[in-house]
């Protein structure tokens, strides 16, 4: 069966999965294309410039805004995040798929940017469990927790506009879904009008 590299994109509300399930999915997959958002917030602990998120200026992010550098961007829960044009590019090039891990205002960008980009909504069993898992990363104030948590009403609002939901409950099983999704999209006799059909 042949194959063709697709344009990915991973979205779902803060702390639902999203990072941890494409992190299972690019082990089992170490070809797949992932890249590095551009980012006004300030690192968290751990984090590195340049592997985690390209950590800008609010003054260098609106360069590469003015100059057309982004293929898609987006302010959520307060700070801006963008998607480099040049890595996308560079990625396809390759050959490779590419996976954006990104909010919902720029998944619908990348449809308009690209029809073909297949769009995949990671779903929370619930709100309660939603709030456990963020609280239990442990990486956010109580006041960015009640803003994510506020934000992600919103965000699931979006989800039927998506093509595929997962909901991640357990993460074997979501994994196995979505490395279903990439099956059957990079697969040419699933093209994304067969699949939708
Ligand atoms: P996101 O990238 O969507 O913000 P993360 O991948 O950082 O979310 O996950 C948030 C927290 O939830 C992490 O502590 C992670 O280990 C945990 N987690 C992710 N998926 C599951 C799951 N299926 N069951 C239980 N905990 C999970
Ligand atoms: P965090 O601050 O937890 O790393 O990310 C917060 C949110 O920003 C997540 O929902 C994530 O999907 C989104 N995000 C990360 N990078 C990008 C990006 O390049 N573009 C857009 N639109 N959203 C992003």
């Amino acid at each position: 069966m042949s194959r063709s590299a697709k344009l990915f994109v991973v979205s779902g509300p803060s702390g639902v999965g999203k990072g941890t399930l494409v992190s299972c999915l690019r082990e089992k997959r170490p070809n797949l294309g992932l890249t590095v958002s551009a980012t006004t917030r300030s690192p968290r602990e751990g984090e590195q410039d340049g592997i985690s998120y390209h950590f800008l200026s609010e003054e260098a992010f609106e360069h590469l805004v003015q100059t057309g550098g982004f293929y898609e961007w987006a302010e959520v829960h307060g700070h801006r995040y963008g998607t480099l044009t040049s890595e996308v590019e560079k990625l396809l090039a390759q050959g490779k798929s590419v996976v954006l891990e990104i909010d919902v205002q720029g998944g619908l960008q990348v449809r308009r940017m690209n029809p073909d980009a297949i769009l995949v909504f990671i779903e929370p069993p619930s709100l309660e469990v939603l709030e456990t898992r963020l609280r239990g990363r442990g990486t956010e104030d109580e006041k960015t927790i009640q803003m994510r948590l506020a934000n992600a009403k919103r965000e699931m609002e979006f989800a039927d506009t998506y093509d595929v939901r997962i909901v991640n409950d357990s993460l074997d099983d979501a994994l196995c879904k979505l490395e279903a999704v990439f099956d059957t999209y990079e697969s040419d006799e699933g093209s994304r009008k067969n699949v939708r059909n």
